[in-house]
């Protein structure tokens, strides 16, 4: 038996057997065929092929309507390598003869055409040996999603044990069939991070050289409270671990009952308590009656639970599914956020040096407006049904939104004209994720109906710490004291101006956190479904007086310990009340 320490990114007990997802990319698994086996591996190749070729031919045709066929040509390009016959017939005679699978074949040729290319002098021309190998690296990929679908089809309930875990991963798995998830890399905010808590999944990342220590069918311990993990547990450990979380759900459960009742502190200060959402799947999960509306609809991950872009109904169609659950309350949709670890699996964006400081969020869809259209199209349709807001990711300057305002009133006066039933004002908010977003505050506010603040990037820009890279996780602090106050101004001048605000990252799933954010003058915060219940009963067991002292408790502290402290300290006071509240 071994016990690891990670990180704890997702909360909840999980035992249960390991499911070890392969390892990707660049490392295709490799294995000989039996006879009876190359056909069916020759179809698999095909098939691959041609999905990519597919995929090529709708990228063709997209980008050259967005920009024009000369920057089409690339994807033109790489159609004609994919059909060279000599490439694909050396994959065909590697697995045939040397009797290989499709991945270990395809990975060979493009070793060579990256060797052959990379041979002739010069920088262009490694760049296009690059560029050549790209549509077949495509196609190892797709083989690889094998892996994939080993998941998603996975009958019996397993604990997932993967290498990182990816948005795509997470995307596409039955959460139901997934006990709890555990990982080598990642951050506690990472995207797949967000998407575990989202599905309820107990989470455990950071867990060092983890698939070398596993086996597949291992029984395993997960506490994604506390980020450990045991291996191979010893029966007593496993009595011991159950009746602890038997202990846990019956909280939970007593929890859920009081969720219904709404963030009012004893004095009646009032918090807005909204739910982060990321799937319709999410819907099934909580009662709308637990929360305010929706605080952040993250829409990209629609998007990526397709296999093509989604057409303005079919967005239509699942934004009213939304507005509709949520039956009259707000609901918050944020503009497609693609980029960095969010893509799309049919559309590639280009490989970033650092794509955190590149072509993500607000840049995409202002470059390419159709998307955007579209999207607001389908949103202001939506807004028939039920108040709807538009929310903004990535804003780092004034005229970002005034541009994207001028799209919204375009697009509203065509649907009047095409006859369409749309509301006649719709708000435009902005999201605080960026450091000059702060520096430029007043002037936003004048140009945003709200304002909703994205701590999980704001963190990784302000303190120079990639949310992703478990290198530095252990710098990764909320709680430093750089957050606390720029947090404390936002909730200052948006209080100033009368512009709306909320806190939409995932520290405001602590409830601590959201208390802090009441007493700084914070309208609302929105969390995902897990953290709806206590956040509403921690604001129910406390006074607007308390949470304005603690405020001016952690202003002037200079060091994340001194702020965990007292954050903590306040915890351990509020317990016996909080336990009350759940009577
Ligand atoms: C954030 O950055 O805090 C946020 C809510 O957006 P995302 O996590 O999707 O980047
Ligand atoms: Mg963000």
């Amino acid at each position: 038996m071994a016990t690891i320490k990670g990180i704890a990114v997702a909360p909840g007990l999980a035992s249960g057997i390991v499911h070890v997802v392969g390892a990707r990319v660049d490392k295709a698994p490799h294995w000989t065929l039996r006879r009876s086996e190359i056909d069916s591996e020759l179809e698999r190749l095909e098939r691959a092929i041609s999905i990519v070729d597919e995929r090529l031919e709708r990228q063709r045709a997209f980008v050259e309507r967005a920009s024009g066929a000369q920057e089409a040509g690339i994807f033109a390009v790489h159609q004609m390598v994919l059909k060279d016959p000599s490439a694909k017939d050396s994959v065909v005679e590697a697995i045939r003869l040397e009797r290989i699978n499709a991945e270990s074949a395809v990975q060979s040729l493009v070793a060579r055409l990256r060797h052959t290319m990379g041979k002739l002098e010069g920088d262009s021309v490694r760049d296009y040996a690059a560029d050549v190998s790209e549509p077949w690296r495509v196609v190892l990929d797709e083989l690889l999603e094998r892996d994939r679908e080993q998941v998603v089809s996975t009958e019996t309930e397993v604990i997932l044990a993967a290498e990182e875990l990816s948005p795509q991963v997470v995307t596409f798995m039955n959460p139901r069939r997934i006990l709890a998830i555990v990982t080598t890399t990642g951050g506690r905010f990472s995207h797949g991070a967000v998407l575990a808590r989202a599905f309820g999944i107990p989470c455990v990342v950071g867990l060092p050289n983890l698939l070398s220590r596993l086996e597949q069918g291992m029984n395993l311990l997960v506490d994604g409270d506390s980020g450990q993990i045991q291996l191979d547990p010893t029966d007593k450990d496993t009595e011991v671990f159950e009746v602890a979380r038997e202990r846990r759900q019956a909280r939970r459960k007593a929890l859920i009952r009081v969720a219904a009742k709404p963030a009012r502190t004893k004095d009646g200060g009032v918090l807005g308590v909204h739910v982060n959402l990321e799937s319709l799947r999410d819907l099934g999960t909580f009662d709308p009656d637990h929360c305010d509306g929706v605080g952040l609809l993250r829409t990209e991950f629609l998007y990526m639970e397709r296999t093509q872009f989604p057409s303005e109904e079919e967005q239509f169609r699942l934004y009213r599914r939304v507005v509709d659950h949520f039956n009259g309350k707000p609901v918050v949709f944020r503009t497609l956020d693609l980029g960095g670890d969010k893509q799309l699996p049919y559309f590639k964006l280009p490989d970033e040096e650092n794509p955190a400081l590149g072509w993500r969020g607000l840049r995409i869809t202002l470059e390419w407006q159709d998307l955007m259209r579209v999207q607001l199209r389908a949103i202001l349709r939506a807004g028939a049904s039920g108040p709807v807001r538009i929310l903004l990711p990535m804003v780092t300057s004034v005229s970002e939104v005034t541009q994207v305002r001028e799209v919204l009133e375009g697009t509203q006066a065509q649907l009047r004209s095409q006859g369409y039933d749309i509301p006649d004002r719709v708000d435009l908010g902005v999201m605080l994720e960026v450091p000059s977003s702060l520096m430029i505050l007043r002037d936003l506010v004048k140009v945003a109906d709200f304002v909703s603040v994205g701590t999980n990037d704001l963190v990784q820009y302000l303190l120079a710490v990639d949310r992703d890279n478990p290198f530095v996780a252990k710098l990764y602090e909320p709680c430093h004291p750089a957050i606390i106050r720029s947090l404390a101004y936002i909730g200052k001048i948006c209080q100033e101006a009368g512009c709306p605000s909320t806190v939409c990252g995932d520290i405001a799933g602590e409830y601590v956190v959201a208390l802090m954010l009441l007493g700084m003058g914070f309208d609302g915060v929105s969390v995902s479904p897990h953290f709806l219940a206590e956040v509403r009963l921690g604001v129910r067991s406390t006074t607007m007086d308390r949470v304005r002292s603690l405020v001016e408790d952690l202003q002037p502290l200079v060091s994340e310990k001194q702020i965990l402290d007292v954050l903590e300290k306040l915890k351990t006071e509020l317990h016996e009340e909080l336990e009350k509240g759940l009577q």
